[in-house]
């Protein structure tokens, strides 16, 4: 079974996140979309929030599971039995960033990270970006999936 395990805070999920979803879906028999818990970061939407706008989002997707982890990514994906790590990269910043973690995370457990760039249009799609239109009162409805902007 070809596995892949996409990691992130989602805080919350974004219309980008969706797109390298869907798009890595023909990739893969199965994606788990793993929320990482990290105790020393503060989340605008708490742990059940996020995994239910991830669980609502992609209902009718079998392939997609959704699940929770702590510590390192690729012991998570060990126990997973995932051979793969997906991400998106959105520019020259994601890439630098993620280009060491790929690196590190091949060299110590044999992982491989499959990077899928942004569809024209929704490299400007971020967590950060949303929360701080809802922060300010604006509308998120155009930057999230459904499930979000119904709690939202
Ligand atoms: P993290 O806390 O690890 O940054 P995020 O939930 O912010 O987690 O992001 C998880 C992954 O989704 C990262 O690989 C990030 O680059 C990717 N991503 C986020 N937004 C987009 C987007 N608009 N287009 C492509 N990839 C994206």
């Amino acid at each position: 079974m070809r596995r892949a395990v996409f990691p992130g805070s989602f805080d919350p999920i974004t219309l980008g996140h969706v797109d390298i979803i869907e798009r890595a879906l023909p990739l893969f028999d199965e994606i788990i979309l793993a929320i990482g818990v990290n105790s020393d970061k503060k989340y605008m939407f708490s742990l059940e929030e996020r995994l239910r706008f991830l669980n609502e989002t992609f209902k009718d997707e079998p392939k997609v599971k959704v699940d929770t982890y702590k510590g390192l990514t690729v012991d998570f994906c060990k126990r997973a039995e995932a051979k793969f790590i997906l991400r998106g990269l959105r520019n020259t910043i994601d890439f630098e960033f993620e280009r060491t973690i790929g690196q590190t995370n091949l060299k110590m457990a044999d992982i491989e990270t499959i990077f899928l760039i942004s569809s024209s249009g929704k490299g400007h799609l971020s967590s950060t970006v949303v929360r701080d239109i809802k922060k300010n009162g604006g509308d998120i409805s155009f930057l999230v999936p459904k499930a979000v902007v119904s709690k939202a």
